[in-house]
Parts: C-alpha cells; sequence; structure tokens
C-alpha cells in the first residue's frame, strides 16, 4: 500500500464533511486479522466461522470452537465482532460432511444445513456464548436467510442455547461455591473420616439459608452471561420484500452482496462463463442496495454490508450515499477506502448517487462513476 494510503489509518473515517461510516474486517483465518489489527479497523464485520471448520477431519467440539471464538473476540475486546454461524454448502464444502445435489448454490446451503441439524447449529451457539463471557463483544449473524420462519426458528434455538447455558453455569457454579462451604466448614468443625463428611460433601447438610445465598451469588455470576444481538445476512433477493418483518425480528441487517448479486441476475458466482454478467453495479442490483438501505432506515435498523463491493472504491462511494452505517471487507482494503472517504464529501457521493440511480445499463454506471473517481483522485 502507498504511503499516501497509509497516512490516514489512524484517521476518523470520514467524509470531508464529517459524515462518519465504520470500516471493519471480514475475517477467517485467525492470522488474516492478526496480520490486520494496524490497519485501523472498527471491529470484525463478518467472521466466516466456516472457514476453520474447512481443514478439518470432523467437526469440531464445542470446547475447540469456545476457544477458536475467543481468541479471535479477544483481538478486538472493544470493538464488536460479528461471527456468522456455519455458511456451508453452495461452493463452500466440508471434507468429511459431503453434500451431492445438482444446484448447490440453490440448495442446501448456510442456515438450511443448520436448522436441519440444530446439534450443529446449538454446539455452535454455545461455544460462541461460552467464549463471549466476559467479553460481550460478540454479535451473531445468520447466513441465506429466506424466510421468516428460519429467522424464528434460528432465535428459537439461539434462546435455548442461551438459557441451557446460564442454567448449567448457574449449576455449576452453585455447586462449586458449595463444595467451597462444605470444605471450610469440615475445616473448622476438624471432622475427618467420619460419614459426616460425604453428607456434608454432598451438601446435604447446608442449611436452607446458606443455600439461599449461594443460590445468590451463583446468580449474579450467571446472569453475566450476555444474550448477543443477533442479525441477519441480507442475499437472497426475498428479503427485500420482507424488511418489516424481518426488522421486528433481529438487531442488524448486513447484506452479503457476493450472493445477493448472484441470485438477483441469476449468474453463478464462479463460473467463468458468464462472469461478464455478474455485475454488482448492474443498476438491479444498485436498486436494491438503495431499497434495503432506505427501508432499514425506515425500521430504524442498523445496516452494513459485508460482499466484495464495499472494497472498491466507487461501491463505497455509493454505500456511504445510501446511508450504510458499516462496511466490512479483507484488511487490505481498509486504508483505501478510508482514503477515498476522507477526499469525498456526503454532498458529492449524493449527488453520485442521485445521478448513478437514473441510469439504465452496467456501462452506463461504470462509465460515469470512473470519471467521478478520477475527479477524487
Ligand atoms: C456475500 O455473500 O456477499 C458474503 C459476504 O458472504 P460469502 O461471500 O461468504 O458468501
Ligand atoms: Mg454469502
Amino acid at each position: 500500500l502507498s504511503d499516501k494510503v497509509m497516512e490516514v489509518v489512524d484517521l476518523p473515517c470520514e467524509t470531508s464533511d464529517g459524515h462518519t461510516i465504520e470500516l471493519l474486517l471480514n475475517a477467517g483465518l485467525s492470522a488474516s486479522f492478526e496480520q490486520s489489527s494496524h490497519i485501523g479497523a472498527a471491529g470484525i464485520g463478518l467472521y466466516r466461522t466456516e472457514v476453520p471448520f474447512m481443514n478439518r477431519h470432523c467437526f469440531p467440539s464445542e470446547q475447540e470452537q469456545t476457544l477458536l471464538y475467543r481468541k479471535v473476540l479477544k483481538f478486538f475486546p472493544k470493538h464488536s465482532v460479528t461471527m456468522r454461524t456455519l455458511d456451508v454448502g453452495g461452493d463452500k464444502s466440508l471434507p468429511y460432511f459431503p453434500i451431492t445435489e445438482d444446484n448447490p448454490f440453490l440448495g442446501w446451503r448456510g442456515i438450511r444445513i443448520t436448522l436441519d441439524h440444530p446439534e450443529i447449529f446449538l454446539v455452535q451457539i454455545r461455544a460462541m456464548l461460552k467464549a463471549n463471557q466476559g467479553l460481550n463483544n460478540l454479535e451473531i449473524m445468520l447466513p441465506m436467510i429466506a424466510s421468516i420462519e428460519e429467522v424464528d426458528e434460528s432465535i428459537r434455538l439461539i434462546n435455548q442455547a442461551f438459557y441451557e447455558l446460564k442454567a448449567e453455569l448457574k449449576a455449576n457454579l452453585f455447586n462449586e461455591l458449595k463444595q467451597e462451604f462444605t470444605r471450610n466448614l469440615m475445616d473448622e468443625m476438624a471432622i475427618e473420616g467420619s460419614s459426616l463428611d460425604n453428607q456434608l460433601l454432598d451438601g446435604v447438610l447446608i442449611d436452607s439459608v446458606t443455600k439461599a445465598r449461594l443460590e445468590e451469588k451463583a446468580d449474579i455470576v450467571a446472569s453475566q452471561l450476555h444474550r448477543p444481538k443477533v442479525g441477519i445476512m441480507l442475499e437472497v433477493p426475498s428479503v427485500i420484500f420482507q424488511m418489516k418483518a424481518l426488522a421486528e425480528r433481529v438487531d442488524f441487517f448486513s447484506v452479503g452482496s457476493n450472493d445477493l448479486t448472484q441470485y438477483l441476475l441469476a449468474v453463478d458466482r464462479n463460473n467463468s462463463q458468464v462472469a461478464n454478467l455478474y455485475d454488482a453495479f448492474h443498476p438491479a442490483v444498485l436498486a436494491a442496495l438503495y431499497s434495503i438501505a432506505t427501508q432499514s432506515a425506515q425500521y430504524n435498523i442498523p445496516i452494513s454490508l459485508c460482499g466484495e463491493l464495499a472494497s472498491q472504491p466507487a461501491g463505497a462511494i455509493l454505500l456511504l450515499a445510501m446511508g450504510f452505517n458499516k462496511l466490512s471487507m479483507n484488511g487490505h482494503n481498509v486504508p483505501r477506502i478510508k482514503w477515498i472517504i476522507r477526499h469525498i464529501s456526503y454532498t458529492q457521493a449524493e449527488d453520485i448517487l442521485q445521478h448513478v440511480l437514473t441510469l439504465s445499463t452496467t456501462k452506463q454506471v461504470h462509465s460515469y462513476l470512473n470519471e467521478q473517481l478520477e475527479a477524487v483522485g
């Protein structure tokens, strides 16, 4: 990266007329965000949990996942870290979970798999919740949401994991406190080797006042387990027409422009034969993004975007003008996008957007944006 661009790393991400937007990281391998820690990102906007699941021979255990997520959350203790639940299927497969189907991108993908396998989902959510204890910077994001039922079912499972974990935590704490209390009591009474020991250790002789006191103590600690914010990816076009119902259920939205483009234009994002048709600057994609941003503002839900579009200078300008609150991208793009945003005014960006929204072809959009970018430098 050029020195010119690196100069902005520690400066706020704001336009020349003071409009701010946050830039966050897309991450999956821990090495990728460790390398990016110095580029001035305001947290992780998309942690792709399927990545660490991929180079393995079996599903990671709850404990393995907890340790991994804790490491990621600890990396940005003062910023939010948005972890996406397992998004396999489509082009992302796990060697130990083979899926064979004719149209993988229209098939068993993302939330569809984890709702069919709640045991996988619950273990992952429990691990996230445990990892978040005492840090409280976790946000959970659901991929490939197409229907309200999927949101309701996911939230039901997240709540189930949360309340079960809380109860377990409380019970474990209570047992620890009880044992400690009993040991102290035995020390005081200097009882050794009698049958009373076992009774005491089993807590049989614990009086009701002490029990209530220990329970209260355990309750206080267990109440520190936080229920994180839950949001969804907007990447299947159906969600554009269900924004109100979605907004009533979740805390935030994040657009996956890679998939949204693929599904709006019916163009496989990985098929080189049709690669020339895959373009997030297609007027229909931009209109969809504009509608999403407008509706999110109307329903008062924070909106971010974590697809490749955010890391393209012209994309970032349009998204800024549409009112996106956060853009999430690969670390090496953060300084460049911050530089662009600092060198444009919000009014200028709004004018560019208003003109772009009148254009009818992708080609017109590109040539107009290229002209505008040259003017910015
Ligand atoms: C997207 O679809 O834009 C996205 C960010 O998710 P992924 O690329 O992992 O599908
Ligand atoms: Mg996606």
